[in-house]
């Protein structure tokens, strides 16, 4: 793990407007800590430090990026790992389960029904030693660690910097840290997810919740973690074209938004963009060997 690879790329050949397209690329930290879990989990993984924690517990499902990095961080940190899996244990592991119990996490699965009650686990797993991170790190911790994201780099010069949206805490993080010049744009992942407005807004003090940000819908390509031959087909291109490896969850979804909304004018001309690059990469090898080139 190694924030110093972090940099802003340039990117042409995206759209063929007169925009100027950059993206940070957060995803070269480290294969598996991906771009923005590491910015997120940052504070959480300070205060249980600071807390006198031993343990940190957490929740995701079997892909789970947030999952596989908590265990990551957590260990590189001296900490125990526990994460609480969405599902009944399957015969073969993920590979990012399996990542995730060889950097030492234990894992507890859970039926979907019990999943969706995190207070029952939390109250069933009383112990005072343990720091518990909501599910995808979401949380004003989490947005304010996400804040440097914009920092880490020198990103004054973009007017409009575009993300994808999980959670939101990146975003708000982002909507945090921005200039009054410069606009954050979410693109969101999940189909139809209008409570996310207020999901962001919730992390954001009143003065933030002022800041210019919009967050655009339909891009989801089905639903969360969904995808088609079409967008495999854009990830492969983007590699070749664009020499910039994407993830099918979030970074694939947003950078095909972002092409399809330049092709309707929906960004002014020479506007300044910057894209985040979130990482994900990792959750790829869902993927049938050969699917992507990379
Ligand atoms: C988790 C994740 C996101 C979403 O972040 P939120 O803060 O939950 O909105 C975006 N991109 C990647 C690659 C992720 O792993």
């Amino acid at each position: 793990m190694n924030i110093n690879n972090i940099y802003i790329q340039d990117i042409t050949g995206l759209t063929n407007n007169t925009l100027n397209i950059s993206i940070l690329r957060a995803d070269l930290i480290d294969p598996v800590v991906s771009g923005n879990k590491w910015f997120k989990l940052q504070l959480y993984v300070r205060d249980a430090i600071a807390a006198g924690k031993s343990t940190l517990a957490t929740f995701g499902g079997p892909y789970s990026n947030h999952i596989v990095a908590t265990s990551k961080y957590g260990a590189s940190m001296g900490l125990q790992t526990v994460g609480f899996i969405r599902g009944e244990k399957p015969v073969t592991l993920s590979p990012t389960l399996t990542d995730a119990m060889e950097n030492g996490m234990i894992l507890h699965f859970v039926s979907r029904e019990d999943f969706d009650q995190t207070e029952k686990i939390i109250s069933h797993n009383q112990d005072p030693s343990w720091a518990w991170i909501p599910e995808g790190g979401y949380g004003i911790t989490g947005a304010e660690g996400a804040k440097s994201m914009l920092t880490i780099k020198d990103t004054t010069s973009f007017d409009t910097i575009i993300c994808a949206v999980g959670t939101g805490t990146m975003m708000a993080g982002l909507i945090k840290a921005a200039a009054t010049h410069q606009k954050i744009i979410g693109i969101s992942v999940l189909k139809n997810n209008f409570s996310i407005d207020a999901e962001i807004n919730a992390l954001l003090t009143a003065n933030e919740s002022k800041k210019n940000f919009e967050i655009i819908h339909g891009y989801d390509f089905g639903g969360y973690a969904k995808h088609t031959t079409a967008l495999i087909r854009f990830m492969n291109d983007s590699y070749k074209n664009l020499e910039l490896p994407l993830d099918f969850v979030y970074t694939a979804k947003l950078l095909y938004a972002v092409q399809n909304l330049a092709s309707k004018g929906k960004f002014e001309p020479n506007s300044k963009i910057l894209l985040i690059h979130s990482g994900g990469l990792q959750g790829n090898r869902s993927f049938k060997k050969g699917t992507l080139l990379f």
